[in-house]
């Protein structure tokens, strides 16, 4: 498979760019579009900006799971409903998104990870998810044909999967037939703030004018929030995935071990990944950011490594501008898509180890690798919140390597969290404030 949506990808939604709004949302990732969707089907005049493509970065690079499996409690209940919403939403949509309840299971290879697992099922307990444990051998009769043998599993029937480079451009398509408009090429420049509350925002095509706008913008929300003061210790780390080309069924469904993590598409070749690694170009938001950190590294010290420096124009690259006017070319225009290259080595280390794993499957061939940047925050869950001192802002960021399935559950937050309705959720956890009201990063309970 070639990767379906780029710079040369055509433009689907051209606007036209409003002069007003009920709200603007920035950013036409999984989150911008899920709340414009529901904000559109709320009956507000819901404007989403989008500085390259519907779902270009993130958003459809992704693995494609829908996992309640592993979660953060505080996210699982939120998660849960996304479960139900995925269903209703694919019914609305006029393409196949590819969503399928194959389960996750993550493999165990020693005893120990099989007590974190088994210390994590209370949450899914409450939250009413249908996690279980299973043996070594009901392991191994879940997915026949793996070379090695495993302590166990925690496994998740409930648990889905979607084809995520067709499944977020189709939500965009539900809400423009709620009546959202939507503009592709089109970078938010700055918020106008006037009398100390948001009054629009200033893209590259002009001014918006509007009460409310929500940050979705991924990547990129620590650099448009920075120029505002609003400080949030958001860093991105890059992600490779490579796509084998078609091959026998081994398993239906999502599943990781301690050296890969795999799962069907619909084209009948495997997205292959591998689990817990991944790469910081270093640039001065990590630096600042370090001290929140530190928790996090001192979890998972070999989960990360280090590169000296991102690409040019990429968010925290050294060079990329921090300040600019708002009539000044910003460095969203400057970058249409975020396009990290795969890690080439990574890719011939994936391709041996699926290889190696299911030995009957014969020659694995890569169709296609690509690179995503991660966005994410010291204690892995996001922000959804309401700005105090700026009124009319609303941030929904910082999905932590999750966001593609919990992105119907949250846009559902952050659009009762502007029209004032009930959210349905405790939001907690995802408040802004924790980052300089004193608390302890707090991670997890999650595996
Ligand atoms: C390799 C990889 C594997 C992953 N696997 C999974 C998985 O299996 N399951 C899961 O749930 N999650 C997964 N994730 C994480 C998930 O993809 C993200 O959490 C999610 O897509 C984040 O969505 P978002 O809308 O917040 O951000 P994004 O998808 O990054 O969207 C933000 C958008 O905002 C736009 N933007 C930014 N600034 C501006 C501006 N100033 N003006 C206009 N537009 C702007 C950007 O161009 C971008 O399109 C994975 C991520 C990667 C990279």
């Amino acid at each position: 498979m070639t990767f379906p949506i780029s710079d040369a990808s055509p433009v689907t939604w051209p606007g036209p760019h409003p002069v007003r709004a009920d709200v603007v949302v920035i950013g036409g990732g999984v989150i911008g579009v899920c709340t414009a969707l529901y904000l559109a089907q709320g009956g507000q005049h819901v404007v989403l900006l989008e500085k390259g493509r519907i779902a270009g970065e993130q958003s459809s690079r992704n693995w494609g799971w829908i996992r309640q499996q592993g979660r953060d409690p505080d996210e699982l209940p939120i998660m849960a409903e996304a479960n139900r919403l995925w269903r209703v939403l694919a019914s609305q949509t006029n393409v196949d998104i590819g969503l399928t309840t194959g389960g996750v299971t993550y493999l165990a290879v020693k005893a120990a990870e099989m007590e974190e697992y088994a210390a994590w099922l209370p949450h899914a307990k409450a939250a009413g998810v249908d996690s279980r444990l299973l043996s070594g051998a009901e392991t191994a009769a879940l997915i026949p044909g793996m070379s090695r043998s495993y302590a166990g599993a925690l496994h998740t029937p409930s648990d889905m999967r979607a084809e995520p480079w067709v499944a977020v451009p189709a939500l965009a398509g539900i809400a423009a037939r709620a009546g959202a408009v939507i503009v592709e090429n089109c970078a938010v420049r700055a918020l106008d703030i006037a009398a100390g509350r948001v009054a629009g925002v200033i893209t590259e095509q002009g001014r918006i004018a509007a009460p409310d706008v929500v940050v979705a913008g991924g990547a990129w929300s620590g650099l448009f929030l920075r120029r505002h003061g609003v400080a949030i210790p958001q860093l991105s780390v890059r992600a490779t995935v490579a796509a084998t080309a078609p091959l026998p069924v081994v398993h239906p469904g999502a599943a990781t071990d301690d050296r890969i993590a795999f799962r069907p598409r619909a084209d009948g070749g495997y997205s292959l990944a591998a689990g817990g690694f991944h790469e910081l170009f270093v640039g001065p938001d990590a630096f600042r950011a370090l001290p929140k950190y530190l928790a996090q590294l001192r979890a998972d010290p070999f989960g990360t490594r280090l590169l000296p420096a991102a690409p040019r124009g990429f968010p925290d690259a050294w060079g990329t501008a921090r300040r600019w006017g708002a009539e000044e070319q910003s460095p969203f225009e400057r970058m249409r898509i975020l396009n990290p290259a795969p890690n080439r080595a990574k890719v011939k280390a994936l391709t041996r180890d699926f290889a190696a794993l299911f030995p009957e499957i014969g020659p694995v061939r890569i169709a296609s690798a690509w690179a995503g940047m991660i966005d994410t925050m010291p204690d892995v869950v996001p922000v959804v919140d309401r700005v105090a001192d700026i009124p009319g802002l609303t941030i929904g960021t910082g999905m932590s390597g999750h966001g593609f399935g919990i992105g119907p559950g949250m846009g559902k937050i952050l659009a009762a969290l502007v029209t004032g309705d009930k959210a349905g959720h405790d939001l907690t956890r995802f408040r802004l404030s924790r980052f300089n009201d004193g608390s302890a990063m707090q991670i997890g309970p999650s595996v």
